[in-house]
């Protein structure tokens, strides 16, 4: 059976990289039939925090992974990995330095891997140092206590970033040492900014925490990490978990770095948004409109997301996208103004407009559609010159929603206030 673990270590939050490898794991894991582990790398006691653990296994769970068993902790283990060194030591593969075990490391030899992803690799040993195994200090060196646990959980594929790969001729070593058989090896190629360096804080949010925030929704996130490195072919691009879960393969992963593409994310963000029904999307939106000072009713915000869920990149879009619709208080696009509202006529044209839907009762899109229509064919306009206007003067903005959708959700009397008040306030034409 197919083991295999995640070894998050709780210095930080969830980064991109390693939800990527968390997910492949999973997909492996999963697809088939074996077991998903999660191991707690806190041997660091200074820089590990439960606050970050807390956060990472929220992230997991809120990607959609679930992991077999309780996690184990290493910080736990410190007496099982000083047993494993002390025998190592007593067999005469180690010797001591102060209060420190280290593995005597034999030169002149080669250790090969044949990785999953990218085939066969040679390391020589003249290249490695002896490896500590335990520190001065008491706690366990990475590579040692990796192995141990690795051995002891009976992991059958170690599948990592290639950050790793320098590490793994190492650990050969320590199944050696024990007597074990080492896993297979996967090392994913790692994961690149736009500009082809590592992806790293400079190229903006690289948590997953900062992503959920910023109204990226979980299965964008699982879906788009997945296929950095790894394609389930014929062109499919949006794909779930459960769908992958069936046709991922391990050995179809790329050998090449995956550039991470913040548009495309976006661009599957948008896909999932659309999908999503106005009730799922409710409460996310609601707390971005909390976030930002916005208070309104629930059918009104229901409303709108209706109408602007097949419009938003993220569920944080709708925040400044709708603002307008809730209060006085939003922000006017100056060349938005200079485009449409200072040009010759329209000002006239707006006035015009909204004298003639003063008339409408019944303020539905196709009552002020006809109106607007019939104003186009009299006077020869084209949208430029009455419905982008229109727009502007109602919500500050070029872009939204159907324009008579918009109008009908604002209500006659914003719509006629903010039009009149448009006409008349912009400098003389
Ligand atoms: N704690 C290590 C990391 O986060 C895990 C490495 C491994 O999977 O062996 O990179």
């Amino acid at each position: 059976m197919t083991v295999v673990r995640f070894a998050p270590s709780p210095t930080g939050f969830l980064h991109l990289g390693s939800a990527r490898t968390a997910i492949v794991n999973w997909l492996y894991a999963r697809h088939t039939g074996g077991k998903f582990l999660l191991r707690v790398e806190d041997t660091d006691q200074v820089r590990s925090d439960a606050k970050f653990l807390e956060e990472i296994l929220e992230d997991l769970k809120w990607m959609g992974l679930d992991w077999d068993g309780e996690p184990i902790y290493q910080s736990k283990r410190f007496d099982v990995y000083k047993e494993k060194a002390e025998s190592l030591l007593a067999e005469g593969k180690a010797y001591k330095e102060g209060d420190a075990i280290l593995y005597k490391v034999e030169k002149g030899r080669a250790i090969e891997i044949d990785d999953e992803i990218h085939g066969k690799i040679v390391f020589n040993t003249d290249e490695i140092k002896d490896q500590v195994m335990m520190k001065s200090d008491g706690s366990p060196a990475y590579n040692f206590c990796c192995v141990v646990d690795d051995v002891e959980l009976g992991i059958t594929h170690t599948i990592r970033g290639d950050d790793h790969i320098s590490n793994t001729p190492k650990q050969i070593l320590f199944y050696e040492a024990l007597g074990e058989k080492p896993p297979k090896f996967a090392h994913m190629p790692l994961m690149m900014g736009a500009d082809g360096a590592k992806l790293s804080k400079r190229h903006g949010a690289v948590s997953i925490e900062e992503y959920k925030k910023d109204g990226f929704l979980p299965e964008a996130m699982a879906n788009y990490l997945m296929l950095l490195g790894w394609s389930p072919g014929e062109g499919k691009e949006v794909i779930s978990l459960e769908e992958a879960v069936k046709i991922f393969e391990l050995k179809n992963m790329s050998d090449v770095q995956a550039r991470f593409d913040d548009q495309k994310l976006r661009w599957f963000n948008a896909e999932y948004i659309k999908t999503q029904t106005t009730e799922d999307l409710y409460p996310l939106i609601k707390k971005h409109l909390d976030d930002g000072g916005i208070t309104a009713e629930e059918d009104k915000i229901k409303e709108l997301i209706e109408l602007y869920k097949v419009r938003i990149k993220t569920t944080k879009d709708f925040v400044d996208l709708t603002r307008s619709f809730f209060t006085e208080e939003y922000p006017i696009d100056e060349k938005g103004l200079r485009k449409y509202i200072e040009k010759e006529g329209n000002k006239e044209n707006l006035k015009i407009f909204a004298k003639e839907l003063e008339k409408v009762e019944d303020f539905t899109p196709e009552n002020i559609e006809t109106v607007c229509r019939k104003i186009m064919e009299e006077k020869e306009l084209k949208a430029a010159q009455i419905i982008h206007p229109t727009r502007m003067a109602i919500s500050g903005r070029t872009d939204g929603a159907g324009l008579f959708e918009m109008m009908q959700v604002l209500g006659k009397e914003k719509v006629l206030e903010r039009m009149k008040k448009t006409a008349v306030l912009c400098p003389p034409e």
